[in-house]
């Protein structure tokens, strides 16, 4: 027996973009039914994001979502750039009068499905979307699949693919799982998470001969560190003490606290923009629209400022019968979609070593850094990008 379910707005994915959305909705009196293919064990627990900018904390409070981002996370108020054996501090505060927090991304999601939970909204676990068809009509659907593969259709006035990277509901809106704009790079990033003290207050992004290194926190009794590798490397092939070394030397200067080794994993970099973000009653957020490479700490803060305009254009058409919003949906988001590809690009090219780097490559590189670091217009270009642009 197929399960019908009827609900204003359909969301596929009960990650930051689907479960923000949700919460925005429902404040605003329209109700959603959100899905997702994973247990909420598994959504809860998968490390990714840590870096929140300030526009994104703000949503957060402001919308009941979570308090815990200002008790539990981290205010920080720069990041120290560093080449050539020197560190070069940027000061967010000094420059723009904004600071980032570090508060990892299983945390907002544990805070926002408590929020769901507790407001008696209708969040399902462990059903897949196969498809989502008429998409050109007032009643679009999505065609799902529940834990006991019992079939489930959800109609819905507004369908919304919050389904991550490998978005099926792509399909429905640019007319395929991978239509868009690409690009691949060269490296990738050997990720761990380790129990120490942390080894500074600040992130440390590094451009060192041996290549890129990230030296970043969780809290004070666990860290997160990232190297740049191979593509193709297996995490599991190098000893701890193999990693230590990459890690420590590419940060001169910086004694590592070292400790035990709990979660490793080579992440690949990817830059992808949608070709469309939107055909008649169902719209893309967050990764299912775009995914940037990490360097730049954009990825969830970019599916919130999405939610932000989707939010609004969904008040707007379901509440007030105003198409405008909607209709300029893409155009609005895709401003700062490629604001962001470009500064995640710019700190990923300025930070890496190219593997057919030449002298001229490396030298000019530590030429940039130098333009950046020692200019208050770069730097302050750097801290508007990373702390977050304002909400249009
Ligand atoms: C290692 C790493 C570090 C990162 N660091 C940062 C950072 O510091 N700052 C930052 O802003 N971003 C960072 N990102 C990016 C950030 O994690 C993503 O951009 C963010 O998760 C996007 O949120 P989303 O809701 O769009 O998609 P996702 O978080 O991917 O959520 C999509 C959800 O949809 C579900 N789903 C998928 N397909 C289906 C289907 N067919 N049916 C039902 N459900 C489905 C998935 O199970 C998932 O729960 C990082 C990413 C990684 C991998």
């Amino acid at each position: 027996m197929t399960e019908t379910i009827r609900t204003r707005v359909a969301i596929v994915g009960a990650g930051p973009a689907g479960l923000l959305l949700s919460h925005l909705l429902a404040a605003a009196g329209i109700e959603s039914v959100v899905i997702d293919q994973r247990t909420r064990e598994q959504i809860e627990s998968t490390i990714r994001a840590g870096i929140l900018e300030n526009g994104t904390v703000d949503v957060l409070v402001e919308s009941g979502a979570s308090d815990r981002v200002l008790s539990v996370g981290h205010r920080h108020d720069g990041i120290e750039l560093h080449f050539e054996g020197q560190g070069h501090r940027i000061d967010f505060p000094g420059l723009t009068g904004r600071s980032v927090w570090l508060y990892p991304q299983h945390e907002v999601l544990k805070d926002l499905i408590a929020a769901r939970i507790a407001g008696g909204q209708d969040l399902r676990f462990g059903v897949t979307a196969e498809r989502i068809e008429d998409a050109e009509t007032d009643l679009p659907r999505v065609i799902a699949t529940g834990p006991e593969s019992e079939p489930i259709v959800i109609e819905a006035d507004f369908v919304v693919g919050a389904d991550g990277s490998r978005s099926v509901a792509r399909a429905a809106v640019s007319g395929s799982h991978t239509g868009g704009y690409f690009r691949e790079y060269p490296f990738a990033w050997f990720g761990i998470l380790c129990e120490a003290p942390p080894s500074s207050e600040e992130l440390i992004y590094s451009n060192s001969p041996n290549g890129f290194a990230l030296i970043s926190q969780r809290s004070a009794t666990v860290q997160r560190m990232y190297f740049q590798c191979e593509p193709t490397d297996d995490p599991e092939a190098l000893s701890e003490g193999e990693i230590w070394e990459q890690l420590q030397m590419r940060v001169p200067g910086t004694t590592l606290q070292q400790g035990p080794i709990f979660q490793r994993d080579v992440l690949r970099f990817r830059s992808f923009v949608a070709h469309e973000l939107r055909k008649g009653r169902v719209a893309l957020v967050g990764d299912a629209a775009h995914t940037v490479p990490p360097t730049g700490a954009k990825g969830m803060n970019l599916a919130v400022a999405d939610v932000m305009l989707l939010e609004r254009a969904l008040r707007a058409l379901l509440i007030e019968k105003d198409e405008r919003p909607i209709d300029a949906y893409a155009e609005q988001a895709l401003r700062r979609i490629w604001k962001a590809q470009h500064f995640s690009w710019w700190m990923t090219s300025m930070l890496h070593v190219a593997p057919d780097a030449s002298d001229f490559d490396r030298l000019r590189q530590v030429g940039e850094l130098r333009s950046v670091v020692e200019s208050e217009a770069g730097r302050t270009y750097l801290a508007e990008a990373y702390t977050g642009w304002p909400f249009a």
